[in-house]
């Protein structure tokens, strides 16, 4: 399935940022990668730079007073400006799947599949933000990227797998891989810290009751003490929203934000699912709801207007 990178690379992106980072870097493990703890890290060298940034990737924001005035009236789909983040980078992929495919294949996939969506609902203004170097230069760059586009509604995407003592080992393609089948479901993740903490709160609450409604349940293992240091706060236990302070490209933003697990692929069904055209349409279409209906409150309960 790596393979496919080169398709799944080849779809046009959709006002697509591409930052290039120029910086040294820890060196990041694999077990850190692995799971989203890894956003929670600050970055020992701040050594950053803003490099090879298209100019015109960024189209000029509005007026910071008229983009300010845009939450209180009556939200336009045509310029709420959501900015869909890719989590990690194709240099630094995040998680392996049990089937030995990056996270980033996944997220950009899925991403993508959401930006299309959100297109074909009439948010125009909705941006890919595709994110090159290091992971940890890379998070600030995407939180850079997204203050400086003065977003409305900021969305990272990933793909969850497990802490490295969960990992249990079997062969796939003839090759020694890890899985486990433990845990399976989709998180949605807040800050405290974020500016915007109760408008986060709200869309995070409307994506997980749009997961819901696909017929998807939540990720139950981040109360659970067996995660020990990954235990996280169950913010809503209906829709499966949790609390963590720490994630950079929740914390740094200005803009209300997300981080939208949307499902393990280190567990073996549910890679497959997560692999599947269809149910990445299934989660697009419930996080279009969502933006919808976070843009417009009232679009739920008169539908389209
Ligand atoms: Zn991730």
């Amino acid at each position: 399935m790596r393979g496919n990178r080169g398709r799944t690379m080849g779809v046009p992106l959709v006002a697509a940022l591409v930052l290039a980072v120029g910086t040294t870097d820890t060196v990041w493990s694999r077990h850190m990668a692995r799971h989203p703890h890894l956003h929670a890290v600050v970055a020992k060298h701040r050594k950053m730079r803003l490099a090879a940034l298209d100019p015109t990737a960024i189209a000029p924001a509005p007026a910071a007073s008229k983009r300010q005035n845009l939450s209180a009236a009556r939200c336009d789909p045509t310029t709420f400006r959501i900015v869909l983040d890719v989590g990690h980078t194709a240099e630094s992929e995040g998680a392996l799947s049990a089937r030995n495919v990056a996270e980033f294949d996944f997220n950009l996939r899925l991403a993508q599949r959401i930006a299309e969506r959100l297109k074909a609902d009439g948010f125009a203004d909705a941006r890919l933000l595709v994110t090159q170097g290091r992971s940890t230069p890379s998070l600030f760059r995407r939180v850079a990227a997204a203050n400086e586009l003065q977003a409305d509604l900021f969305l990272s995407i990933h793909h969850d797998s497990v802490p490295n003592f969960l990992l249990e080992n079997w062969e796939f393609d003839g090759r020694k891989s890890h899985f486990s089948d433990r845990f399976a479901g989709y998180s949605v993740f807040v800050s405290r810290e974020n500016p915007q903490f109760g408008a986060s709160l709200k869309f995070a609450e409307l994506v997980g009751r749009e997961m819901r409604a696909q017929g998807l349940t939540y990720a139950r293992q981040y109360t659970l003490p067996v995660m020990g240091r990954y235990q996280r706060q169950l913010l809503d236990k209906d829709t499966g929203v949790y609390r963590y302070d720490e994630l950079v490209v929740l914390r740094k933003t200005r803009m209300p934000a997300v981080l939208l697990e949307a499902g393990s692929i280190i567990n073996r069904d549910e890679e497959l699912k997560m692999s599947s055209p269809e149910h990445q349409a299934m989660i697009a279409s419930g996080v279009a709801t969502a933006v919808r209906e976070f843009c417009d409150p009232r679009w739920a309960i008169l539908g389209p207007l």
